[in-house]
């Protein structure tokens, strides 16, 4: 196979030799690097190394050129290869145009001239950028290879915990994909064994396999290592991952369980845009692959999917029973299970989950939907982030919001994202009636709140972004909550009742400490959070000193 290709655009022969010249003496053995000298030859290079089934990693491009400017050319580009990474060149005085073009071009970096020394200002861009590429892309055919009918629960749950794990795999649905049929035939695997997921050193077919199968066979560990832990953290979005970044740095043996993948609701993001230091935004999965990373290079320790179903607090000790029912034991516990999305209750949803109506999961789930219909219903950021990935792929999506306008729940350039966006269609004061299809969604019927009309429209997806609830099941009774459900911690303890009751120390609660000391909380599950990734990972860190505190005082 061909090596992965580097591609320079710029119309200024010098300029275009040198970038070539610096990057062949640190990337050539791994990749090729070729150059185009105006935006319509890089254009037309691209679709012929496609047509080859070439791999093309990034895209450097300069953005002043005669005829095409290099914003356009990147933006051109997404469509014949989605996953390249785009770094735009610019001159100081240009910088306005490269910010702008961060969300029409999908920009991941700009780069202004001169570049000198490459060794500090161009290869650790570029080390970055093909790391990440890397990370996401996958040769033709090689590879895990999961097949099977894009209407079944079962099918989507693996897909699911494949791409939140992280672990890059190619979808083949026996409807539409004529590879699928005869990989199956060839292993004698049935429709009634399916999904079934292809590996590519020759061991067996996984035959309609639960997501945990699937973790054993690739090998992620699922037992502890350790009989007692200084931290275990319950919850692996981005205030477990910070805690758990933080508690292995400062040496607390520190144990991770999520119940499905790290990442937790930011990873299901498409496009993180506020945090801090990323000013070209960065996907949930993206920030997730290196959170889990890093912790994990520290020395924590990751085991999931495991759901932590109960707490018994035995002395100073905290028991966590497992979904597998074993049983792992802790010194100080950190509650960070964040929250899940609210059931949408209309006839025909429950029906359909798995079968066109998918809760969150549009980055999952957006290439199957190509050139189809979908519909969207939610208000806040997140469903306008998922309306935007998912136009990326559909022809048409509506956006259903009882509201009058996106202004009060959704952010501001977000709502300016949708306005530009001409496939994303808004329909305000509506709500969905019911939904319906034979086996898979075909159509959603919507309600007019103004005049009580309904009317069917033919969709083949509903996603639904219609808020959180917390995640508080598995902790026992003696950890408060709010009349919300989402745990007190620190000095809202002491207003809440119970807290006399319950609360024995001659101290009083540390500031993310619950009603039972030695058990943490931080990030959305815990009352008042600002429901930010930036403030749980605050939290998360934060949280690491507090149980040094706790440890102590024990
Ligand atoms: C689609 C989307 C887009 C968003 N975009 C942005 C954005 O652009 N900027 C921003 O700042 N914020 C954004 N947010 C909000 C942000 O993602 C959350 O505030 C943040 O993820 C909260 O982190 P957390 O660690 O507290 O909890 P969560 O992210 O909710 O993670 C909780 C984890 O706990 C696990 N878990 C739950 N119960 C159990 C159990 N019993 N046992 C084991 N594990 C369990 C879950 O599987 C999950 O992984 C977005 C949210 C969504 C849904």
């Amino acid at each position: 196979m061909n090596k992965p290709v580097l591609l320079i655009v710029d119309d200024d022969p010098q300029v275009l030799a040198a970038v070539r010249r610096d990057l062949r003496s640190r990337y050539r053995e791994n990749y090729m690097i070729i150059g185009a000298p105006s935006g319509e030859e890089a254009l037309s290079a691209m679709r012929e190394l496609k047509s080859r089934g070439d791999s093309l990693a990034l895209i450097i491009c300069d953005q002043r050129m005669p005829g095409m400017m290099g914003s356009e050319v990147l933006a051109q580009s997404r469509a014949i290869y989605p996953l390249a990474r785009r770094v735009l060149l610019t001159a100081y005085s240009d910088i306005d145009a490269a910010i702008k073009a961060i969300n029409e071009a999908h920009l991941d970096h700009y780069l202004s001239k001169p570049w000198q020394p490459p060794e500090e200002r161009l290869f650790p861009v570029v080390d970055d950028l093909l790391d990440a590429w890397q990370a996401e892309y996958l040769p033709e055919a090689k590879g895990l290879r999961l097949v099977g009918f894009q209407w079944s629960p079962q099918s989507h749950a693996i897909k699911d915990y494949l791409a939140s794990n992280l672990i890059p795999y190619r979808w083949l649905d026996v409807a539409r994909d004529a590879d699928a049929r005869a990989l199956l035939d060839a292993a004698g695997v049935t429709n009634e064994e399916l999904p079934a997921l292809f590996f590519d050193d020759g061991s067996p077919v996984l035959r309609n396999p639960a997501p945990r199968q699937v973790a054993e066979r690739l090998g992620k560990p699922l037992t502890a290592a350790f009989d007692l832990y200084d931290l275990a953290i319950v919850g692996a979005g981005p205030a477990g991952l910070a805690a758990a970044v933080y508690g292995a740095s400062e040496g607390l043996r520190t144990l991770l369980l999520d119940r499905h993948s790290p990442g937790g609701q930011a990873g299901s993001s498409s496009r993180i845009e506020n945090y801090l230091g990323f000013p070209a935004g960065v996907s949930g999965s993206e920030l997730t692959r290196r959170a889990i990373a890093q912790a994990q290079r520290l020395g924590a320790e990751f085991l999931a999917p495991l759901e932590v179903t109960g707490v018994s607090i035995e002395g100073g000790y905290k028991s966590l029973a497992l979904s597998d029912g074993r049983k792992i034991v802790t010194r100080a516990l950190l509650a960070a299970t964040g929250m899940s999305y609210r059931e949408h209750l209309a006839p025909g949803i429950k029906e359909h989950t798995g079968a066109g109506v998918y809760y969150g999961a549009a980055t999952t789930e957006a290439a199957a939907f190509r050139d189809r219909h979908v519909t969207v219903v939610g208000g806040g950021n997140s469903a306008g982030q998922g309306a935007i990935y998912l136009a990326r792929y559909a022809t048409e999506v509506d956006i259903v919001i009882r509201r009058e306008s996106l202004r009060d729940t959704m952010s501001q350039y977000l709502i300016e994202q949708i306005e530009k966006t001409p496939n994303i269609h808004l329909r305000p004061q509506t709500e969905i009636e019911k939904v319906e299809g034979d086996g898979h969604v075909e159509s959603v019927v919507f309600k007019s709140l103004t005049d009580g009309s309904t009317a069917s429209h033919p969709a083949d997806a509903l996603f639904i972004f219609i808020g959180t609830r917390p995640r508080n099941d598995w902790l026992p009774p003696e950890v408060l909550l709010d009349e919300k459900g989402f745990v007190l911690t620190g000095r809202d303890l002491m207003a809440a009742e119970g807290y006399a009751r319950i609360w024995k120390e001659q101290r009083e609660p540390l500031l993310l400490e619950t009603s039972v000391h030695g058990v943490f909380a931080a990030g959305d599950l815990r009352s008042g959070a600002m429901n930010r990734v930036a403030s749980a990972v605050g939290e998360g860190s934060m949280v690491v000193r507090l149980v040094h505190e706790y440890l102590t005082l024990t």
